[in-house]
């Protein structure tokens, strides 16, 4: 630390350019005795060879070693400017002067102590500090807490690494860092590389989420790699934290500075580059490798085998999948982590002077026997595909713990139902494609000549789509692919790979992958998914390049069978085409469900990886609404489902034309219809549907359509369309509900290994309470006194109710409103329970079913094959609904339920047994469910609901309830 004093900072001091200023702090060494007027010379001398600006607004001006005679006593002038001064040539101001006077190289330590300040992100505190003290306290980096470390340890660092590029070089270096735990991932494009010498760049992975333990990769290539106009051998990769020990980073910079160490860099072994870097020492551990022959890979049995195995010695024993992190050879769920799939190599390493090491032979032995299985050898054609050339696109089987879904052709098959309605048409499965291409390039002028012409020939095929498609989301979709394509980042990154003698289509495609994984490892989901976007536009050009035609969809309406989809691969579908949706993963409350049902697609989710086996062109009939699906049916089996159709059609057609009767059981008790909207444009549609209120307005989505936070005024434009839609009908508006799966992009959040259990819904504008009063007094503003029901998300206690309410409270005072009522979703088990204690302070309850049976069930919303088990009506979920009605009505509050329960056939007249008052779902649902509504009897509803509680299962309690809609 700087041994500073409030006397050593003159503030608030005026110049108008850096001589004006080099001669105000020449002057202040001066008269404070540290140096000889003649100092300053020295001063100006130092810039004129390179300028002194170190970054955040801080230059550290000090004399060249000549002028050292001036110096008659080492110290440190600190010398604010509250405008700045421009400092360098790239017009970088300087609002801190760090003056050093010094006999010898003692400005070195301050260099090293200023780093740590530099980490902390601290221009704007510097640039508006008011008090020395505060000055002070930035520069000896008091803003940082905590323990500091920085690891340098041989494991960490690599020779001979092979490498065609400097991406793929930086791409070795962060898997290094990853595989040893110190990073967690990276975060978006590599950060620029900094020329250190000759043979050494460095990158700086700055982030103190995704940094788990500051430390130094240092990678070395087999070859020199071109790099601009440069070749660089070797990388330093530093992870960097708020937690870095700067002193220690100091001294890694100067082994990495230093001339000696660089000369010989690239000759130096693994033990030699840990000896200059002062680098911890590991303790080497004996390791065997093997090839997995398991047809299916490691999955449960052979796992099992194998850990039994590994735990018969009492060392340490641990494995790895090719060159990814090693785990405990002992752990079943570990191992079963890996994901091994036959033709991978196991690598296996022992804790040393332990009875590990020789359990290593055994092990292998093991594996090579097929842990338990029948196992073939690895045919020479495999063996050899890597080496032939050409590269394998093969999607690598998927380890599948649950048992493929069997599919026997002509019976039905069973799986989640997302999307209700029949359809019938060819399957259209979208497989991985496999390209084939040579990996070496002709001539690199030719190769990078055709690249071009394949993306111009992309762009201009998608510009088309742009320009004919019906609906602006699709049109958005295919506007940002040519953007992507029209990004040099995209485009011109190849040309490294070109140039180091890769053929067009190989340098495209590992330059596509490498942005793809990078964006796919951000935090953020919403712009993580953006890695699919960038796939698919590589995958349209190199199919372009290698000539190969993409499956095309066919003419006639079909049924699309995927892995998954994505919202975004939902929203660019034509309906008019695809009849129906097939998926081998997902669940009902997955977002995928929820724009497939917003399309009015039938769909069927979950139905396990064998859909993806089913032949293109092959018949398929799905019923969305029962969740089956049939492999070529018979065609009494089409006739009798067309003749469903047509009556399901007509069922819908009939219901439409009811739609703006209200919904009135037989014997006479009525439920309140509304609807959910995320757009305050389709609210009009709605109400035209027979919405008789908005249920729902997800103001996330309504913020999710703006670039930046909207301001009062933006809200209040937004929300005055839904209010003078409605006509004087309610809005039930929920605060913003972000996190979770719902990031904002422009609202940054840290990295959570937990989202949905983290910081989302009321807790994040809990601790923003500016956004939520902003939001609040925009609602109150737009409402102009009209029907407006608030209501906050995710309160799972007391003490946060009470938090939203202030806030309200707080806003009313200023902005009175009194038609407003107030109110709370019901998402969180713990409130649906403790309902009697909420219930006397709200004036209603909007239940959430989709998040309140996530956490019932603890079941991912999104979990890729567990979702489909996240059904609302399971028993637990209808008991906690069911709590919560009764004592909403013991106070005399209504309770409405807004998740996609609501819009279930099957799940209605149980909710209307339970006693919700009102229903609120997907604007496509409105009508049929006003006609269900229409159709019960209410005792009998009671009735249902009451077996329905009694029941052990969401099985049984769906057996219950017969659907009509197909
Ligand atoms: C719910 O959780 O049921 C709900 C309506 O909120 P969202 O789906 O937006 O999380
Ligand atoms: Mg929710």
């Amino acid at each position: 630390m700087l041994n500073l004093t409030a006397t050593d900072v003159r503030m608030n001091v005026q110049a108008t350019n850096k001589d004006e200023a080099l001669s105000l702090l020449a002057k202040i060494l001066s008269e404070d005795g540290l140096a000889t007027a003649d100092y300053l010379a020295g001063l100006q001398a130092r810039e004129a060879q390179t300028s002194t600006y170190l970054g955040q607004g801080i230059a550290i001006p000090h004399g060249t070693p000549e002028s050292r005679s001036c110096v008659q006593q080492t110290g440190v002038r600190l010398v604010h400017f509250a405008d700045g001064v421009v400092w360098n040539d790239d017009g970088e101001r300087a609002y801190l002067l760090v003056g050093i006077c010094a006999k010898s190289d003692e400005h070195l330590s301050i260099l090293r102590q200023l780093t740590r300040t530099l980490g902390d992100d601290v221009a704007d505190d510097i640039k508006n500090a008011k008090t020395p003290e505060q000055i002070i306290t930035i520069i000896n980096g008091d803003k940082a807490h905590g323990k500091t470390s920085f690891v340098v340890h041989e494991n960490l660092l690599k020779t001979e690494v092979v490498a065609n590029d400097i991406d793929e070089l930086y791409g070795v270096a962060v898997n290094v860092l990853k595989n040893q735990g110190k990073i967690t991932g990276v975060v978006g494009i590599r950060p620029a590389f900094v020329q250190l010498s000759s043979h050494l760049g460095c990158v700086t992975l700055e982030h103190d989420e995704l940094v788990a333990e500051p430390a130094l990769a240092l990678v070395v290539a087999k070859k020199a790699l071109a790099w601009q106009d440069k070749t660089v051998q070797a990388l330093a990769v530093i992870a960097d934290n708020r937690h870095t020990d700067k002193q220690a980073l100091a001294g890694v910079y100067d082994v990495l500075l230093n001339d000696e160490f660089n000369a010989k860099l690239t000759a130096l072994s693994v033990g030699e580059l840990a000896e200059w870097l002062g680098a911890e020492r590991a303790v080497h551990w004996q390791s065997a490798s093997v090839v997995l022959l398991n047809a299916h890979g490691l999955h449960a049995r052979p796992a099992t085998a194998l850990s039994e195995l590994a735990k018969g010695a009492t060392g340490e024993l641990k494995v790895a999948v090719d060159n990814g992190a090693y785990v405990s050879a002992k752990s079943l769920t570990k191992l079963l982590s890996l994901g091994a799939t036959r033709g991978q190599s196991l690598t296996f390493i022992a804790e040393p002077n332990t009875d590990a090491t020789e359990y290593l032979p055994k092990l292998i032995q093991a594996v090579q026997d097929g842990l338990g299985e029948e196992v073939t050898p690895i045919s020479h054609s495999q063996a050899s595909n890597q080496k032939s050339g050409k590269e394998n696109h093969e999607p690598a089987p998927v380890l599948d713990l649950t048992g493929n879904t069997v599919i026997t052709k002509g019976e039905r098959t069973h799986a989640t139902s997302a999307s209700a309605g029949l359809a019938h048409g060819e399957a259209f499965v979208v497989r991985q494609v496999r390209f084939d291409y040579p990996v070496q390039g002709g001539d690199k002028a030719s190769e990078w000549a055709s690249l071009q012409q394949a993306i111009g020939a992309v762009k201009d095929e998608l510009k088309v789509i742009v320009q004919t498609a019906k609906k602006a989301s699709i049109a958005q979709i295919f506007t940002a692919h040519v953007a992507l394509l029209d990004d040099e980042e995209v485009t011109h990154g190849a040309k490294d790979g070109i140039d180091d003698g890769l053929s067009a289509a190989a340098a495209w495609h590992a330059h596509i992958e490498q942005l793809a994984k990078t964006q796919a490892s951000l935090a953020n989901r919403l712009l993580a998914e953006r890695a699919a976007d960038l796939r698919d536009v590589g995958q349209k050009v190199l199919a372009k390049l290698t000539g190969q035609v993409v499956a095309t969809e066919p003419d006639e309406p079909y049924v699309l069978i995927k892995e998954d989809l994505l919202p975004s691969d939902v929203a660019r579908l034509d309906p008019a085409r695809v009849a129906g949706i097939l998926t081998a993963v997902g669940g009902a409350s997955s977002h995928s469900a929820i724009v497939a049902r917003a399309l009015g697609i039938p769909a069927i989710v979950g139905a396990g990886k064998g859909v993806l086996d089913i032949n293109d062109g092959e018949q398929v009939l799905i019923d969305g609404g029962q969740g089956w699906f049939v492999v070529a049916p018979t065609d009494e089996m089409v006739a009798v489902a067309k003749a469903e159709q047509a009556s399901w059609a007509e069922r819908k057609r009939l219901a439409s034309e009811t739609a703006l009767n209200p919904a009135i059981t037989q014997d006479g008790h009525q439920v309140e219809i509304a609807v959910n909207l995320g757009n305050v444009h389709d609210t009009k549609m709605a109400v035209e549907n027979g919405a008789e209120a908005v249920g729902l307005l997800r103001t996330e989505l309504v913020f999710m359509s703006h670039q930046s936070v909207p301001d009062i005024d933006t809200q209040v434009a937004d929300y005055t369309q839904v209010f003078d839609a409605l006509d004087g009908r309610p809005l039930v508006v929920r605060t913003l509900d972000v996190g979770g799966d719902k990031p904002l992009p422009y609202l940054p959040m840290p990295f959570e290994d937990n989202p949905f259990l983290g910081v989302r819904g009321i807790r994040l504008t809990l601790r923003q309470p500016a956004l939520l009063e902003n939001q609040l007094i925009a609602l109150i503003k737009a409402s102009k006194g009209r029907d407006l029901r608030i209501m906050f998300p995710m309160i799972g206690r007391l003490e946060e109710w009470h938090d939203a309410k202030a806030i309200l409270d707080k806003v009313l005072t200023d902005h009175p409103h009194d038609k407003l009522q107030v109110g709370m979703m019901i998402e969180v088990p713990s409130a649906a329970v403790m309902a009697d204690v909420f219930a006397s302070e709200v004036d209603f309850f909007s239940i959430g079913t989709n998040d309140l049976t996530q956490y019932a069930l603890a079941i991912d919303r999104g979990h890729a094959t567990l979702s489909k088990d996240a059904d609302g009506l399971h028993p637990s979920v209808l008991r906690l609904i069911q709590n919560t009605v009764a004592n909403a009505h013991a106070h005399g509050k209504w309770v409405g339920v807004c998740g996609e329960l609501a819009g279930d056939e099957r799940a209605i007249p149980i909710l209307v047994g339970l006693g919700v008052d009102e229903l609120s779902m997907s604007t496509g649902s409105i009508a049929l469910t006003k006609a269900v509504v229409r159709e019960l009897n209410f005792t009998d509803c009671q009735y249902l609901a009451k077996k329905a509680l009694a029941c052990t299962s969401a099985g049984e309690v769906r057996a219950l309830t017969t659907a009509k809609e197909s």
